[in-house]
C-alpha cells in the first residue's frame, strides 16, 4: 500500500521542489524590502518584476497588467468589488453570475447584494454549464460586470469561456473570470478570449499559499482594495510576498508548459478512475463528461453519506474530499450539486477526486481497489441505503 495517495489536488497541491528552490533565497538571503533603495532591496524589486513578466507571458498579457494578490479570494474580491464600486458612479449596479461559483465569488456578489447591487445568478444545466442566451437576455443598460467562472472547482466543469468573452465584447460589459481551477489545464489568452480580469492563485498549481494574481486589462478602471503604501503600482498597499511571489511566477509557469502532453496523461487516469468507479452499483459521476477538467471526478453513491466516505478513506491513507473544502465541517450539501439538479439526500453522499500530474496508475488502483469496500460497509450500516434497497425490490 502506498503510505499516502493525495488525491485533492483541486484544494490545495505540493509545493514542487523547483518552486521551493527559487523562493530560498528570497527568504535566506535576499530578505531586502522591494521598496528598499539598497543592493538586497533592488534585487528583490527585480525577482518581482522579472515575475510579473514571466506570468503576463504565460496569458498573453502586458507586465503591466498583472497585479500580485495574497490569493484567489483575494484576486475575486478586488475584482467584483472594485469593478462593482467603480462602475456604480456612473449608475451601473447590476451583476451577472452563476449560481455554481467559488464561495470567493458568491459570497462577495451576496455582500454587493446588501450594498445595494442588483445580482443576477444564471442557472447551469445537468452538466453544470451556463446557457449563453441565458446571458445575453440577463445583460441590461446598467450592467456592470459578469463574472463567470472558467472551470468549476467540485465537478470540473469548463464553461464556455470564449462565447462569454464576445458576449461581453459585443454589448461593452467588464468581463471577469475565476481562472484559478483553469489554469495549467487549459490554455489562456486574455486578448484572445477578451477577458478583462482574470484571478489565478499559486498553490493550486504546485505553488506557495497565501499568493494569488489578478489581471486588470489595461484602461479598466477599478477601484483600490487594500489601502495603504505605493506597491504594485499604487493599486495594491502591502510590503511584496517577495519570496511568493517568485514562488509563484515559477508554479504558473510551470503549469502553462507542455500542457496538452500533461493533460493527455492526467484525463488517461481520469478516465480509467471514471470507468471503473461507476461500476459500482448507485453511483453516477457528476458533472459534464467532455468539457471537464482533466484532474477532475465527482461521484455520488447514492445510501452513504460523504463525511463518513472521507473518514474511511482517510484511514486507509486516501485524501480526498466531498464537495469542495470550504463548504466541509457544515452538514449543508453542495450549492454545485444542487444547482445540477441533485437531490439533497444524493447530494450528501458525493466524492470528489482531484489529481495533477504527481499522481500514478498504482495510486488509482490503490483506491480502486479499497472504494467499493468501503462503500459496501457504509451501506450496510445505511438505514438510507436499506431503503433504497426496498424500493427497487418491491
Ligand atoms: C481555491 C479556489 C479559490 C480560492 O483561492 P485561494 O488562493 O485559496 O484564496 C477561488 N476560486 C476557485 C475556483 C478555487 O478553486
Amino acid at each position: 500500500m502506498p503510505k499516502l495517495v493525495y488525491v485533492d489536488n483541486a484544494a490545495t497541491t505540493n509545493l514542487s521542489k523547483s518552486v521551493i528552490n527559487a523562493m530560498i533565497p528570497y527568504y535566506t538571503e535576499n530578505y531586502g524590502n522591494p521598496s528598499s533603495l539598497y543592493s538586497i532591496g533592488r534585487d528583490a524589486k527585480k525577482a518581482i518584476e522579472f515575475a510579473r513578466e514571466e506570468i503576463a507571458n504565460c496569458f498573453n498579457a502586458d507586465v503591466n497588467e498583472i497585479f500580485f494578490t495574497s490569493g484567489g479570494s483575494e484576486s475575486d474580491n478586488w475584482a467584483i468589488k472594485g469593478i462593482a464600486y467603480e462602475q456604480a458612479k456612473k449608475g451601473k449596479k447590476h451583476i451577472i453570475t452563476s449560481k455554481i461559483e467559488h464561495h470567493a465569488v458568491l459570497h462577495t456578489t451576496e455582500f454587493l447584494e446588501n450594498e445595494g447591487f442588483e445580482v443576477t445568478y444564471l442557472n447551469v444545466n445537468e452538466d453544470g454549464i451556463i446557457n449563453t442566451d441565458e446571458l445575453e437576455n440577463a445583460i441590461k443598460p446598467d450592467t456592470a460586470l459578469v463574472t463567470i467562472m472558467y472551470a468549476n472547482n467540485e465537478i470540473g466543469t469548463i464553461q464556455p469561456i470564449d462565447e462569454i468573452g464576445t458576449i461581453c465584447r459585443k454589448y461593452n460589459v467588464i468581463f471577469h473570470t475565476d481562472a484559478v481551477q483553469a489554469v495549467g489545464n487549459i490554455e489562456i489568452d486574455v486578448k484572445k478570449q477578451n477577458i478583462d480580469l482574470l484571478s489565478v492563485s499559486a498553490h493550486k498549481v504546485h505553488g506557495p499559499k497565501g499568493v494569488g494574481v489578478l489581471y486588470v486589462r489595461r484602461g479598466i478602471k477599478i477601484l483600490n482594495l487594500i489601502h495603504g503604501g505605493a506597491q504594485e503600482r499604487g493599486r495594491r498597499a502591502s510590503t511584496e510576498n517577495v519570496a511568493g511571489i517568485v514562488g509563484a511566477s515559477v508554479a504558473i509557469k510551470e503549469a502553462c508548459h507542455n500542457i496538452n502532453e500533461k493533460v493527455s496523461k492526467i484525463s488517461r487516469l481520469r478516465d480509467y478512475l471514471i470507468d471503473e468507479v461507476l461500476k459500482i452499483e448507485k453511483s453516477r459521476l457528476n458533472g459534464s463528461r467532455t468539457h471537464r477538467l482533466p484532474g477532475n471526478a465527482n461521484f455520488c453513491f447514492e445510501g452513504i453519506e460523504g463525511e463518513s466516505l472521507l473518514l474511511l478513506l482517510d484511514m486507509q491513507g486516501v485524501c480526498a474530499s466531498s464537495g469542495s473544502a470550504c463548504t466541509s465541517g457544515s452538514l449543508d450539501p453542495s450549492h454545485v450539486l444542487l444547482s445540477i439538479g441533485l437531490p439533497h439526500e444524493i447530494a450528501h453522499g458525493s466524492l470528489r477526486i482531484s489529481l495533477s500530474d504527481y499522481n500514478t496508475k498504482e495510486e488509482i488502483d490503490y483506491i480502486l481497489e479499497i472504494l467499493p469496500g468501503i462503500i459496501n460497509k457504509l451501506r450496510e450500516m445505511s438505514p438510507l441505503w436499506e431503503k433504497i434497497v426496498c424500493e427497487n425490490t418491491k
